[in-house]
């Protein structure tokens, strides 16, 4: 590999959403800024030493579910029952292997236990209590319904119920889920030194989701995908994404038609129509594409040239 190719990348995201500046104020923009920069820098310096993608992000996706800013692992937001049900995904690129869980309760990172469908069962997908067992067999640490459901979550969800809506963490016509502060879905795409590439993504869905329902974030093909051509993962209105099979649809494009990923996450996304998300992608080259059609999306990468940046609006802000 010559000096101008590319060592690692890698992307993470907090979520897609109507998200106001002057609703989030500084103090909170700061927080999502040096949380992103935090577990990005921790991410890279595994890829750094040699990690494989898959390991990294699974670990950075863990991070970020462990943190209440985020719609994933403990700060969920909640379904019309005002319970927490959390759905996750992770996908090789290197072996096509993958695995994913879907309304799970109580495993406190779900992406470990997606990885673990993935390592330990001929399967991949598991749901519900049954997935949640798995992940107690499997080891995986477990916890209470009260470490997930935090207080603010409480606030959206009833604002939500009073309002019969089922709506986005960050939704335009609902400011508290702004000032409430929480974040979104989580993910992550890395290309690690050796040129192999995985994706992962976990949520807590959509606030006021019926009990039982499953987004893209679990779905592979859908909220995740990664082969040899490019590793995806999405935020935004699950069904939608699901609908269009968006993340293997993002890989058909650049993997079949030849387009760059910008032009066809960029394709995609404006399929779905204004206001349903966004992604972060990386190719073989270590090229990132962040595109995302709502006012903001937290994000961060670090691209194979080694550019590091941390931003929640367009451009680099
Ligand atoms: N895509 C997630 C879902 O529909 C929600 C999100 O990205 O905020 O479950």
């Amino acid at each position: 590999m010559s000096e101008a190719e590319p060592q690692f990348a890698l992307a993470i995201h907090g979520g897609a959403g109507a998200i106001a500046r002057e609703q989030i104020g500084d103090k909170l923009e700061q927080a999502y800024r040096d949380c992103l920069r935090r577990i990005l820098d921790s991410g890279a310096a595994m890829l750094a030493e040699g990690a494989t993608a898959l390991d990294v992000v699974e670990r950075v996706v863990g991070l970020l579910e462990d943190e209440q800013l985020f719609n994933a692992g403990r700060g969920s937001v909640l379904n019309s029952d005002g319970e927490v049900e959390m759905d996750a995904s992770i996908m090789d690129g290197a072996t096509g292997c993958a695995g994913s869980v879907g309304a799970v309760r109580a495993v406190r990172n779900p992406v470990r236990a997606a990885r673990a469908v993935m390592d330990g069962t001929q399967h991949v997908l598991l749901i519900g209590e049954a997935a949640d067992t798995f992940a107690r067999d499997a080891g995986l640490a477990m916890q209470q319904p009260d470490y997930f459901r935090v207080e603010r979550r409480v606030t959206q969800w009833r604002k939500a119920r009073e309002a019969g809506r089922v709506q986005l963490d960050h939704a335009a016509t609902d400011p508290a889920a702004n000032t409430s502060g929480g974040g979104s879905t989580v993910g992550a795409v890395a290309r690690d030194r050796e040129g192999r590439l995985a994706a992962a993504t976990s949520t807590g869905g959509m606030t006021n989701k019926l009990p039982g329902r499953v987004g893209d974030s679990a779905i592979i093909g859908a909220g995740t995908w990664a082969d040899g051509t490019c590793a995806i993962s999405t935020t935004g209105i699950g069904e939608r994404f699901q609908r269009a099979a968006f993340a293997r649809h993002v890989a058909d494009r650049v993997a079949l038609a030849g387009e760059s990923l910008e032009a066809a996450t960029a394709a995609a996304l404006h399929q779905l129509g204004e206001g349903t998300g966004g992604c972060i992608a990386v190719d073989a080259r270590g090229h990132i594409a962040m595109p995302f059609n709502t006012s903001g999306m937290y994000r961060a990468a670090r691209d194979g040239k080694g550019e590091r940046a941390v931003s929640i609006w367009s451009g680099t802000r």
